[in-house]
């Protein structure tokens, strides 16, 4: 029986953290909901914030992604913090 000391690599991991230069980089939206008041229009069309499950308001701050997907700013800073993906498509952004 054979031991060997493994290398010692430590316990280096690397956190990486999200760059903030991404989402500051984002596209910025005043949300502006559409003139057209269609009674046919479903709520279902009503654009979604995947990350609180809110319906956008009427001037809302909202953040683009390149995939096209948009949610809060408030909501997608603290997510950017942990990731960079979409949190609906997970498409990875690089700065
Ligand atoms: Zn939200
Ligand atoms: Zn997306």
């Amino acid at each position: 029986m054979r031991q060997r000391d493994g290398p010692n690599l430590g316990i280096s991991q690397i956190v990486r953290l999200a760059n903030p230069e991404i989402f500051e980089k984002l596209t910025e939206i005043i949300y502006q909901k559409p003139d057209e008041t269609k009674e046919e229009s479903k709520e279902d069309d009503a654009p979604q914030c995947a990350v609180c499950y809110q319906d956008f308001e009427q001037c809302d701050v909202l953040k683009q992604l390149p995939c096209r997907h948009q949610f809060h700013k408030a909501c997608l800073k603290p997510w950017f913090d942990k990731k960079n993906t979409c949190p609906l498509c997970r498409v990875e952004l690089s700065a």
